[in-house]
């Protein structure tokens, strides 16, 4: 396949070179700056648990890469989607599947605003990756991916991209349920994210703090109520589990809106938290809390809270 990472950073690195190392046609478009120079002029280094590979890679900006891809996998942050999306409208024909993996709701529509393909494809991993430097990009541990087509109707060309991503050992299932796991991801997301970046604490620290955990169960138990009125079957359950985990195994852990809140960069808050308070909106649900720290990140983020 002819594919092209659009935002080749952490998640972009990892996926990239996995897909690069399986024998596709990959190329890797990110903006200019010292990563993106170090991998076109030494390739990317990945380091998975502990070691470290060189792997020759084909990368530019967008303007680099021509003709028409196979797949897209757009992995820019939230708040750099449709920019970098703009500028890649050149790879993307009517046959041309995409697919975003980012964390976040209302990708499938910022896509279909931006790129004319009936091949659209959502879903959520859990794969986990750090960008280390310039050109080099850790993982650790395994993952999954789960993605379907955006319109919910079955293709082909859906278990063709997640055979593509099988073979590159990142664990792909195709299913309908993906978007069961995306809304549960991002429940967990919407509430460890904001109150650890709000309250400027490691995971360990949330954890220990009883205020902090009832803001993260009032935030998971909202926007999973936000979900079953989309008429999707998320369980509870599932993303406690998954919270406990954290607690107990990430207690050093900095979440990444933590990171962008110390770093001075813009946040995911309008496409995790934003979008909740959005869609509950849409179905009269109420989402009180999460609609607190995304106003509260906003503030942090230097934005002006609407409403
Ligand atoms: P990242 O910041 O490491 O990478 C994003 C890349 O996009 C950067 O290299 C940036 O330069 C590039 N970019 C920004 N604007 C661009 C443009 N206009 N054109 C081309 N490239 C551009 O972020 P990440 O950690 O890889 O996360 C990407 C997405 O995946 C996010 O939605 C994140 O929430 C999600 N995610 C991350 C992890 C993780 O462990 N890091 C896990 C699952 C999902």
């Amino acid at each position: 396949m002819r594919i092209a990472i659009i935002g080749a950073g952490a998640m972009g690195g990892l996926f990239g070179g996995r897909l690069t190392v399986s024998g596709q046609e990959v190329s890797l478009i990110d903006r200019p700056g010292p990563h993106l120079h170090t991998l076109q002029s030494e390739g990317l280094t990945l380091e998975t648990d502990g070691t470290a590979h060189r792997i020759p890679v084909r990368a530019g900006i967008a303007a680099d890469v021509t003709g028409e891809q196979d797949l897209l996998i757009v992995f820019t942050k939230g708040p750099d989607t449709v920019a970098a999306l703009q500028s890649c409208t050149h790879l993307a024909g009517r046959s041309t599947a995409v697919l975003t993996l980012q964390n976040g709701l209302g990708h499938a529509e910022r896509i279909a605003s931006v790129l004319p393909t009936a091949r659209l494809l959502i879903g959520m991993t859990d794969w986990p990756a750090g960008l280390r430097g310039p050109g080099h990009v850790a993982s650790h541990g395994d993952g999954v991916v789960k993605l379907w087509s955006a319109d919910g109707a079955e293709d082909p060309f859906i278990h063709a991209v997640a055979a593509t991503l099988t073979a590159a050992g990142l664990n792909c299932t195709a299913s309908p349920a993906a978007e069961v796991a995306i809304w549960e991801k991002v429940a967990f997301n919407a509430a460890m994210n904001t109150v650890t970046a709000v309250g400027r604490v490691t995971v360990g620290a949330l954890a220990d703090s009883a205020d902090g955990r009832r803001l993260v169960r009032e935030i998971v138990e909202e926007t999973l109520a936000v979900a079953r009125a989309r008429g999707l079957a998320v369980e509870a359950a599932r993303v406690h589990a998954t919270v406990a985990k954290a607690f107990e195994g990430h207690r050093n852990h900095q979440s990444s809106m933590l990171q962008d809140v110390l770093a001075g960069r813009p946040t995911e808050i309008e496409t995790i938290n934003g979008t909740i308070v959005e869609f509950g909106e849409a179905c009269g649900v109420l989402t009180p809390t999460t609609r607190t720290m995304r106003d509260l990140v906003r503030l942090i983020d230097g934005a002006v809270g609407a409403t």
